[in-house]
């Protein structure tokens, strides 16, 4: 057979995208987060939900919450609360703002110059709060409006926004952890669940290859249980989701699992029914809380032989990878429809590029003669003979910035549609204007690999060695649109 042969094609939306090189066939087991992660749900609807039950709670206690709706165009994944002032704000990989709303209101350019020019987001300063998972969007929605609220003074009673947030996030916790919600998912899964049989196979593929597979997640028995078998069982006639899996372990705490020792139990009911264990993890049962000592020791191999997928930014993949350093995987739903549509405007972002080429020659060229006119009347350096007349210098000056006025009249709208992909009031999450985003620059120091869904390591096989491209710099001769650029035709190199 001389063609070369696919077994599948991979869309490249669903690629897995590599930060470090990583060889799967050096890893002996992968643990896998469940929600949202193994189990996808739509999120728009899941977190309504949420949503609604938090509004719930405020309407309990008299606040005038009534009339808000979720939005889930409000936030995205990555954006960061400053729950200080009472904002939400995108920072770029420096940490530097470059976007900002104030409650639901967009900060004018020169307000948020004013108020975070000296600002470098520190996410380990209380003050930011990093929107980690499709869980916070909710949260994120919730916290802008009720801003608004306490700005018309509506909340009495919470004395700032720092406090308003600890309402939120105490109320987040308790819809949460309580039945209410979860009954209402747990009473129709398939209304919130995005099934997606390939999870299966993928799974399947990895257990056949001879990996361990673990589940280790946040959620409770009596949630698990249901959630997996709606996500999973149809797909496994003969069999059930729990076949997969050589280890359970719910109720994790993570990311306490990851750093700290905790007590293990052991599940011994269908009911939940738990049982204290001294004697370690072992195969085909299904265990709470404990820890990742737990797991290295019952699998008996290194951090770097264990693969953990999760959605989480730091409870899945910042401390697994800072602590423990096992390899890690970040799954980001966003993506799909982020690449798909960065790809539809790709013709428009490279006459973007070809413009933004144009304006640099020419401001280049408006320099020169600017410090050519300069030396020749201060006369501090020996100017060369055959300098053209300043007046034809001045002539050409003021044709360069008539070309530009009209070049910068159309970048504008290209460039803001461009920083408006994905999402109408935020733009993609991976990047922040011109620059990768926090988000972006988190996912590469702590996921070694990332993808949109589990099912997409299937295209990969369990086989593949996954390298990471070679990062550039701006000096690259190929750094793509820097200076040296020499596949622009725009920007022959001479
Ligand atoms: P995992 O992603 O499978 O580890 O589990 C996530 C669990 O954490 C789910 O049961 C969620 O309901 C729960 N969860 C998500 N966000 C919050 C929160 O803000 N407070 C408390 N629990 C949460
Ligand atoms: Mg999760």
């Amino acid at each position: 057979m001389s063609e070369r042969y696919h077994y599948t094609t991979c869309p490249p939306q669903r690629g897995v995208f590599c930060n470090r090189t990583l060889n799967l066939r050096s890893i002996r087991a992968i643990g896998y987060d469940m929600d949202y992660t193994l189990v996808q749900y739509d999120s728009a609807i899941w977190e309504e939900l949420a949503y609604n039950h938090v509004k719930e709670f405020f309407l309990a206690k008299n606040w005038p919450v009534g009339d808000l709706k979720f939005d889930a165009q409000t936030v995205t994944r990555g954006l960061i609360m400053d729950i200080e002032l009472g904002n939400l704000v995108k920072a770029n990989r420096f940490g530097f703002i470059k976007r900002a709303v104030h409650g639901t209101a967009p900060m004018p350019w020169e307000e948020q110059r004013k108020t975070y020019a000296r600002t470098v987001v520190e996410l380990s300063e209380r003050r930011w709060v990093f929107m980690n998972t499709l869980f916070s969007l909710s949260e994120g929605c919730l916290f802008a409006q009720l801003v608004d609220l306490l700005d018309r003074q509506l909340l009495p009673g919470v004395m700032g926004y720092e406090e308003l947030y600890r309402q939120l996030r105490a109320a987040l916790d308790s819809i949460h952890a309580e039945g209410k919600l979860k009954a209402e998912i747990l009473a129709s899964p398939d209304r919130f669940v995005v099934k997606d049989p390939d999870v299966v196979t993928a799974l399947l593929d990895q257990k056949h290859a001879g990996k361990k597979l673990l589940l280790i997640t946040n959620s409770e028995w009596t949630y698990t249980v249901p959630m997996m078998a709606a996500a999973f069982d149809p797909f496994l006639p003969g069999g059930g989701w729990r076949d997969l899996f050589d280890v359970v372990i719910v109720g994790a705490r993570k990311p306490e699992f990851f750093t700290t020792k905790s007590p293990l139990f052991e599940v011994v009911t269908e009911e939940g029914l738990l049982k204290p264990t001294v004697t370690g993890l072992r195969e085909n049962a299904v265990f709470l809380g404990g820890s990742a000592a737990n797991i290295e020791q019952y699998l008996g191999v290194s951090g770097y032989e264990i693969l953990y997928v999760g959605d989480h930014m730091f409870g899945d993949v910042h401390v697994t990878k800072d602590v423990l350093r096992w390899r890690t995987a970040l799954i980001l739903r966003e993506l799909e429809d982020e690449i798909r549509e960065v790809r539809a405007f790709g013709e428009t972002e490279d006459r973007l590029g070809s413009m933004m080429r144009q304006k640099d020659d020419l401001e280049a060229e408006a320099c020169a003669i600017r410090l050519s006119v300069q030396r020749r009347r201060e006369k501090y350096v020996p100017v060369p003979d055959d300098q053209p007349p300043i007046e034809q210098l001045t002539a050409r000056l003021a044709e360069i910035r008539a070309t530009l006025d009209q070049l910068d009249l159309e970048i504008a709208p290209i460039a803001r549609a461009a920083n408006n992909v994905f999402n109408n009031n935020w733009g993609p999450i991976m990047r922040a204007g011109n620059d990768k985003s926090h988000l972006a620059y988190q996912m590469e120091r702590y996921a070694d690999i990332y993808t949109s869904r589990v099912s997409n390591l299937m295209y990969v096989t369990p086989f593949a060695f996954l390298r990471a491209p070679r990062g550039s710099l701006p000096h690259d001769p190929t750094a793509p649109g820097g200076k040296m650029d020499t596949t622009s035709k725009d920007n022959p190199i001479t």
